[in-house]
């Protein structure tokens, strides 16, 4: 079965940034469950998977405007720390995430005050180029219940139910 809309894609990936020796995995837990087509992944990602099948194991390499998004200057935003969501110990780089009248968002931390944080709201992975390694573990097709709810459900996806 190829990958299309409509079909759940599970896989395991590891992910570099670009010119770093640091990797994220999946492969120290499940595999990730994806509804495919439904943005839940970055665009380059989800047109790599495009077409695929279960056993494939492939590279792909994504630019920012694929990817996060460019790095755009500006200035950090101020914010309280009583509007963290669990801040715990916070520090420089510390990615934090924010309850604010208009909802939730991340941002990473640039600077720590008393009463205050300063947050560039930048996705952490704007502006780089991605280098995945993906293993394609299973593809099958979305339930009506998982398409109208526009995620995985199970095993690598929502828990929710
Ligand atoms: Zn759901």
């Amino acid at each position: 079965m190829k990958i299309s809309r409509d079909k759940v894609v599970s896989l395991h990936y590891e992910l570099r940034v670009h010119g770093d020796k640091q990797t994220e995995t999946s492969r120290d837990g499940d595999a990730v469950s994806i509804l495919h087509g439904h943005g839940g992944v970055i665009p380059g990602l989800e047109q790599a998977l495009e077409g695929r099948v279960a056993g494939d194991r492939f590279s792909a390499t994504i630019e920012p405007a694929q990817g996060y998004g460019d790095y755009v200057e500006q200035a950090p935003k101020r914010v309280p720390i009583k509007h963290l969501v669990r801040p715990g110990k916070l520090s420089v780089g510390k990615s934090v995430m924010v309850n604010s009248n208009e909802g939730r968002f991340t941002g990473t931390v640039v600077k720590v005050g008393r009463f205050n944080v300063d947050l560039d709201l930048n996705h952490p992975l704007a502006g780089k180029t991605l280098d995945f390694d993906i293993e394609i573990v299973d593809v099958r097709d979305a339930t009506t219940e998982e398409i109208e709810h526009g995620h995985a459900h199970g095993p690598g996806g929502a828990h929710h139910h």
